[in-house]
């Protein structure tokens, strides 16, 4: 009971973490509060005094998503020894508790591009060697064995002018399967880059802001909505698929969630769309409230009040190889003009409910691994491992077999949120578990999140140019 003299606290406090301060990137011990229904890190730098971020706009979708984790593979080898503590030792160092999921290479510090937002402060820049690269890929050979996914990224990839000496070692080493992460310039200019491009079949993750001028022209520094568009003909016309990856930021283009969805679904080039909150690091960092964001929950809100329910909320399940925190994906069967999320055919829930661990015995020996492989980092929209994975799910969705045998790459569509972290939300217990992971050039790995936030982009940026 309450005496007379005490008042009670405004937030319910849910624990202690780890993160860094937004100054000075100094680690420092941070609250994780519940306030209002939202989720708050409050932490407090001996030198810049208290600080407070949103870190998620939905305590009760945070909460629940913890029973998706699940246990981490260890790599085949380590970079880095534990020596000063996480952060401080990426590499990754004994300490880390996920392999590599999907290992980024950024073969390029130059863009034709100079995006306000852009967190790699990408513009002016090097390209990488093909034998660094080369040597990267090695590294990775040793820690994963067989990797399962590398996305090459930049800068711009498709400037390197050798880009397709890069993707064919890739090929050489029997990687899985290789993304592209591009603004899709080139791909819209050139047929004759796009078509040899088809002989290595990489997944394209396409820049794609919105349908609103405006948008671009504030995230992007000019309206790109026609090269975005040729640069998805060009690719359906050379076979190549394409997931839509779109900045999400308040105030710009957080309303047309819907309408991106939508326009997806309408081009037959387009698997996919990855939703991404802005994350405030390189040329993004300055002059934001971190108590106002949008958050992964907003944009799974606002999937479901801009599509009329084309997608629930409740279609989406957290992604369990990272943290669990950090995404979310819903797939559906597209069939004749009708989109159905698997969700309503599947309880998913009996596969991927690591904590309480629910399986159902009877059903779990063919789906368990299926539903694994779907809700992971490594899923590639357009494989054949997911296409598989996806078809094999709908045979059980109740659907008709005439149906399921007509279903093929096209028939599926992956719908994905990532809130990848800044300095103000930055969590080390999400950091640990992160699987998606910058290859350096010296050989170490680091996760993707403390490569932006901590100074990893920085050091290695001024090492590239000292090299220059
Ligand atoms: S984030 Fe992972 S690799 Fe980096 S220091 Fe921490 S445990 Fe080690
Ligand atoms: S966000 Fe992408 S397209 Fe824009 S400047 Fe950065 S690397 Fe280039
Ligand atoms: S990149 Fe960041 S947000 Fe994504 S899985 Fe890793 S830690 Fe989480």
């Amino acid at each position: 009971m309450t005496s007379d003299y005490q008042s009670v606290h405004e937030d319910i406090f849910h624990g202690v973490t780890r993160s860094v301060c937004p100054v000075c990137r100094r680690v420092v011990d941070a609250q994780v509060l519940l306030r209002d229904g939202t989720v708050i890190l409050r932490k407090r730098c001996p030198e810049h005094g208290w600080h407070e971020a949103l870190v998620s706009s939905d305590a009760g979708w945070h909460l629940n998503s913890q029973v998706y984790n699940e246990p981490g593979a260890i790599p085949y080898d380590f970079a880095t020894s534990v020596e000063e503590g996480c952060p401080h030792d990426c590499g990754l160092c004994p300490e880390h508790k996920q392999h590599t999921c999907v290992a980024v290479i950024e073969v390029t510090s130059r863009c034709n591009l100079r995006c306000p937002t852009c967190f790699a402060d990408s513009g002016e820049g090097v390209d990488l060697p093909v034998s660094q690269v080369e040597f990267m890929l090695d590294r990775l050979l040793e820690t994963e064995g067989r990797p399962e996914v590398i996305q090459i990224s930049g800068g711009e990839p498709t400037l390197h002018p050798d880009l397709f000496s890069i993707l064919g070692a890739a090929r050489d080493r029997d990687i899985r399967y290789v993304m592209l992460n591009t603004n899709g310039i080139e791909l819209a200019r050139d047929q004759s880059f796009v078509r040899p491009l088809a002989e290595f079949n990489p997944a394209i993750y396409l820049q794609f802001d919105g349908v609103d001028p405006e948008s671009h022209r504030t995230l992007r520094g000019r309206d790109l909505r026609a090269v975005k568009e040729q640069a998805l003909d060009n690719l359906a016309e050379a076979g190549l698929y394409a997931v839509l990856v779109t900045t999400i930021t308040e105030g710009v283009n957080e309303g047309e969630i819907g309408d991106i969805l939508r326009y997806g679904l309408e081009h037959p080039a387009v698997l996919g769309v990855s939703y991404q909150p802005v994350a405030f690091a390189g040329r993004c960092r300055d002059g934001h409230d971190p108590l106002h964001a949008v958050t992964l929950p907003d944009v799974l809100q606002a999937l479901e009040t801009q599509t009329d329910g084309l997608f629930w909320m409740n279609d989406f399940r957290p992604v369990p190889c990272p943290h669990p925190t950090c995404s979310a994906s819903s797939y559906a069967v597209v069939h004749e003009g009708e989109v159905t999320p698997i969700t309503r055919l599947l309880d998913v829930d009996d596969y991927l409910d690591f904590v309480v661990n629910r399986t159902v015995p009877d059903l779990s020996d063919d789906l368990q691994p299926v539903m694994e492989a779907l809700w992971s980092m490594a899923a590639v929209m357009g494989s054949d491992g997911t296409t598989d994975s996806l078809t094999c799910a709908a045979c059980d969705l109740a659907l008709p077999l005439e149906t399921v045998n007509q279903l093929g790459r096209e028939s599926f569509f992956l719908v994905h949120v990532h809130s990848f972290m800044d300095s103000h939300n930055f969590d080390l217990k999400r950091l640990m578990k992160c699987c998606i992971h910058e290859l350096l050039p010296d050989g170490r790995a680091v996760p993707f999140c403390a490569y932006n936030v901590l100074g990893y982009r920085k050091e290695i940026r001024e090492e590239s140019e000292v090299r220059r």
